[in-house]
């Protein structure tokens, strides 16, 4: 499902039957183009399809013109206050922005921004954080998810009632309860392109946790087009994360599927250490969908290895490699640095004569 609707941004397709799509910021400030273009580099090696940037001072308008020129991610310029900045970005090849129409000191300046968009093919996105509603609309609406809703409507009516419809929609919170409640809300009632998001979700593990608590409940309920997660962090780790949390709803098969066990007390090899080599050993160009699996012992280790690309069990005697369910090679672990590159190179070989989708075959969403 996802939305009806789709965006174009940058040539990049988002809802109306397109995959998730995956989102990250840049960390970096425009004032350091050079440090700018590099963190898009990286985020476009990792996958990020949709890069926002903060565009908060208007001498930055020549960098952003240079940025939006070199990235091969698309970006969407991120804007407060002041109408002029969105004018300025859309005037130097930015193809979206966002936007709170709310906020914007200028009465008049959000017509002039919506005819720009209109001319220029961009997408707005509006959207509320549960730290922009402010205590009216709390009053007026009810707090929590309602309060949030409330506000996007506030930001949405004078874009429809213009007939601009070009849009991504959003509503985020640190609370992972009231953002499902409030997305859920907002895809009963509007086709439009949906953002999706648990915003200032934290750092590490924490971050990573709140964010795929939220992110899956909302995308396995057939809602949200692209999502960020917000992590106080690289945008690097976003992108890891976003792709592990959709690789895991089975909608993108983006890098490395790895699959290990937890070791317990029958454990033949040191599991964590051979995650970490085979990893070291892959590629950057390992196809979509590659699946390592590591398991310490024969309990069950041969047949979750055996349903892998290339699998590795722990034996009584060492080792054991299958590769797509057939034995491949064994061996005491003495052996496993001559025996292993091997049968991953055979594996890899295997895996990039055949057409391996991003997508996954069983995503029913999009
Ligand atoms: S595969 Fe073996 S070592 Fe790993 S958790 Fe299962 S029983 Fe323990």
């Amino acid at each position: 499902m996802g939305s009806a609707r789709s965006v174009d941004i940058g040539g990049v397709k988002f809802g109306g039957g397109a995959p998730v799509r995956v989102e990250s910021m840049l960390k970096t400030p425009l004032s350091d183009l050079d440090a700018c273009v590099e963190e898009l580099r990286v985020l476009k090696k990792a996958g990020c399809e949709l890069a926002r940037v903060a565009f908060a001072d208007e001498s930055h308008k020549r960098a952003l013109g240079i940025l939006a020129d070199k990235s091969e991610v698309p970006l969407m310029a991120d804007i407060h206050f002041n109408h002029k900045f969105a004018l300025a970005a859309i005037d130097c090849g930015v193809s979206s922005i966002r936007v709170n129409p709310g906020n914007m000191t200028d009465s008049g300046g959000l017509g002039k921004v919506l005819s720009a968009a209109r001319m220029n093919g961009a997408v707005i996105r509006i959207g509320a954080n549960g730290g922009s509603v402010n205590s009216a609309q709390n009053k007026k609406y009810g707090k929590g998810a309602r309060a949030l809703v409330g506000a996007v409507e506030e930001q949405l009516k004078p874009l429809i009632d213009s007939g601009f419809e070009n849009v991504i929609i959003s509503a985020k919170s640190t609370s992972v309860p009231e953002t499902v409640m409030a997305n859920q809300m907002l895809a009963g009632k509007y086709p439009f392109v949906q953002h999706v998001g648990i915003t200032e979700a934290g750092s590490g593990i924490d971050g990573a946790v709140k964010s795929a608590a939220g992110i899956s409940v909302i995308l396995s309920q057939g809602i949200g087009d692209t999502i960020r997660v917000s992590l106080t962090g690289d945008s690097k780790t976003e992108i890891e994360v976003a792709y592990g949390i959709l690789r895991s709803l089975g909608l993108r098969k983006k890098g490395v599927n790895m699959i290990s066990c937890p070791c317990c007390g029958r454990k033949r090899v040191d599991v964590g250490a051979l995650c970490e080599r085979v990893k070291a050993m892959l590629p950057a160009d390992v196809p979509d969908g590659f699946t390592v699996a590591v398991m310490g012992c024969e309990v069950n280790g041969p047949r979750e290895a055996a349903a892998a690309d290339i699998g590795i069990a722990g034996a009584e005697k060492g080792f054991v490699i299958f590769k797509r369910g057939v034995y491949a090679a064994s061996g005491n672990i003495a052996e496993m640095e001559k025996i292993l590159p091997s049968c991953l190179r055979e594996a890899l070989e295997i895996a990039g004569r055949e057409k391996y989708f991003d997508i996954s075959p069983n995503a029913t969403v999009r």
